[in-house]
């Protein structure tokens, strides 16, 4: 304080001094009225409290000198004022940070209210100096009062250490100024530092309720979390659908619920040693999964096909999926659904759409779209058509019934699938006719496949309900891309071609060659038509049937 008595012999620093601490206590209101921290206000408030406090012991140290000037009594006000203001400023401290806002604001209102009739009274009307040095100290022991209360509050939590220090440090505070209450002699009794040190405590007080609720918070934060986790486990073991959780980062299976495992075929005891990855037929699919989930984070109706581990048959899920904290790690977390039934009738509509019933060859509207497709991809590629065409098939039905004509439809379905490449595409045209796209062929390439293709065509027995043997004929009509890349006029070439395969005597392939159709005497026509009987002819332990003409005798029959 000596310091400050210095000061006040000069009534030039006296007023510099003022003027500062008038700014700074603007400052720090400015600043706590910023923060949106219950203790950043409260340090403020306790702050700002501690700045009127060493300005009101000063200012009482020095009131005789200013005295000289001013009535003394208006000395005394001010200095009771100031006092009441530290204990507003305490008891706010204590609101922003431990009490319930509204009700402690509204006491902190009453107990000023009251506060400041008293001085006007006792100070002003009645000049009793016993109450005003009462006052003097009861002001700020009721601020201090009221801030232990705060503390005494704060010390049944867990994290306690802060709220402890403060009470008793407020608690001495208290009772200190308690007793300068009844000590008439004391008016400025307490050396000047004993604030200081007083407010120094209390705001390492402070730093530690701060480190008290912020544990207080991580606690709850826990419980929370924890609370979070059972849910969960609960939701995953009621839940109507198959459920899964795994660990993302090895992927390894958490939890799966009971829906789940029997969906699988599992025990529980084993799902722990399972990654979610080994139920997936196909790797890239699982690869697929979690590359979708790093974009998106969340996953609805992903279509998966999967098996059971021990098993060899697959299934479709659709499953919808998130990454979740689950026992603090982060998991995938996945419901499924069965859809394989839904797959099955949309494979079915999809084959309705492309396939033909009877043979399960494509049928013609997809053949044109697909190879219209192929054409625009790539086309400087070559390519050939050729169109199939059953001999004499009409003989067939009329000699063994339609069913049997369809079981040799079949037959010539499946050798025509068996005998082309994996990129050729063989489709049912219509009736007993088939169009083939042979991939990267010109015509010369096409007529090899083609022969082969008539010549196993011709290989293939097919039996009647009297286990007759069938054997049956094919011609081939061929045309390249070379005549031009226009779908529809390929076919319409093949076509012609094989109305000269027709022609030429049948069971034979033939090239497009523009118009040039080669002029074929009759007689030669009919010589190959002959030529070209059922060859049912040439098996000698049958009923040999031409299915040119109906029934001829077997010749050994005959010779019988
Ligand atoms: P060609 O050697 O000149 O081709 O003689 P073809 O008898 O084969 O020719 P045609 O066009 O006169 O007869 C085709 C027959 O194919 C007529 C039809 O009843 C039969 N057919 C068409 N579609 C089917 C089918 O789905 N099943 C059966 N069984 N027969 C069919
Ligand atoms: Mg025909
Ligand atoms: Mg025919």
């Amino acid at each position: 304080m000596n310091s400050l008595i210095i000061f006040t012999e000069t009534g030039y620093l006296q007023s510099i001094i003022a003027t500062l601490v008038f700014f700074i206590i603007c400052g720090i209101f400015f600043y706590i009225n910023q923060s949106k921290t219950g203790y950043i206000k409260g340090a403020g408030y306790l702050i700002t409290a501690l700045i009127i406090d060493f300005v009101t012991v000063w200012f009482e140290y020095n009131m005789e000198q200013i005295s000289a000037n001013v009535s003394l009594k208006i000395l005394m006000s001010v200095s009771l004022l100031m006092r009441l203001l530290i204990m507003i400023l305490l008891a706010t401290t204590a609101t922003k940070t431990m009490l319930d806002q509204s009700e402690s604001n509204k006491i902190v209102g009453i107990a000023t209210f009251i506060g400041c009739i008293c001085i006007i009274y006792f100070n002003i009307i009645s000049s009793n100096g016993t109450a005003i040095n009462v006052f003097h100290n009861l002001f700020p022991a009721i601020g201090f009062a009221y801030l232990a209360a705060a503390f005494f509050t704060k010390c049944f939590r867990r994290h306690k250490s802060g709220a402890l220090l403060g009470c008793i440090i407020t608690g001495i505070i208290t009772a200190s100024l308690a007793i300068h209450i009844s000590n008439e002699e004391n008016f400025i009794s307490q050396p000047w530092y004993t604030g200081i040190i007083g407010y120094v405590g209390l705001g390492m007080t402070l730093l530690l309720l701060i480190v008290d609720t912020q544990e207080d918070t991580l606690d709850k934060l826990n419980q929370k979390l924890n609370k979070y986790d059972i849910r969960i486990k609960e939701m995953v073991k009621l839940s109507p659908f198959p459920i899964v959780i795994a660990r993302l980062s090895d992927d390894s299976i958490l939890s799966a619920n009971d829906n789940f495992l029997k969906l699988f075929g599992l025990k529980s005891k084993d799902i722990h040693n399972y990654r979610f990855r080994d139920f997936f037929v196909d790797a890239d699919n699982r690869r697929l999964l979690n590359a979708h989930l790093e974009r998106e984070q969340v996953i609805q109706d992903f279509e998966i096909l999967v098996k059971a581990p021990e098993s060899t048959t697959p299934f479709w899920l659709s499953t919808s999926a998130n990454i979740i904290d689950y026992d603090y790690n982060p998991a995938l977390y996945a419901a499924f659904q069965d859809i394989t039934d839904r797959k099955k009738r949309e494979d079915i509509l999809q084959n309705q759409a492309t396939r033909d019933p009877l043979t399960s060859l494509y049928n013609r509207r997809f053949f044109e779209e697909e190879v219209n497709r192929r054409i625009a991809q790539h086309p400087e590629d070559e390519f050939s058509v050729f169109m199939i065409d059953a001999d004499h098939f009409k003989n067939v039905n009329d000699t063994y019934g339609h069913k049997i004509g369809d079981k040799v439809l079949i037959a010539l379905a499946q050798t025509a699938e068996k005998a082309l490449r994996e990129n050729d595409i063989v489709a049912r045209y219509g009736g007993e006719e088939f169009v083939v796209y042979l991939n990267k062929s010109n015509a010369q390439e096409a007529k090899l496949v083609a022969d082969r293709l008539r010549e196993a065509i011709s290989e293939i027995i097919v039996y009647s309900d009297a286990n007759e043997e069938i054997k049956f004929t094919v011609s081939i009509g061929i045309a390249s891309s070379q005549e031009t890349q226009d779908l529809n006029k390929l076919i319409k070439m093949s076509d012609d071609a094989l109305y000269k395969a027709k022609e030429g005597g049948r069971n034979r392939c033939e090239i497009y060659q523009g118009d040039k159709m080669p002029e074929q005497p009759e007689t030669e026509k009919n010589e190959k038509d002959e030529e070209n009987i059922h060859p049912a002819f040439s098996k000698s332990n049958n009923i040999e049937i031409s299915l040119l003409g109906g029934i001829l005798p077997n010749p050994e029959d005959i010779h019988k």
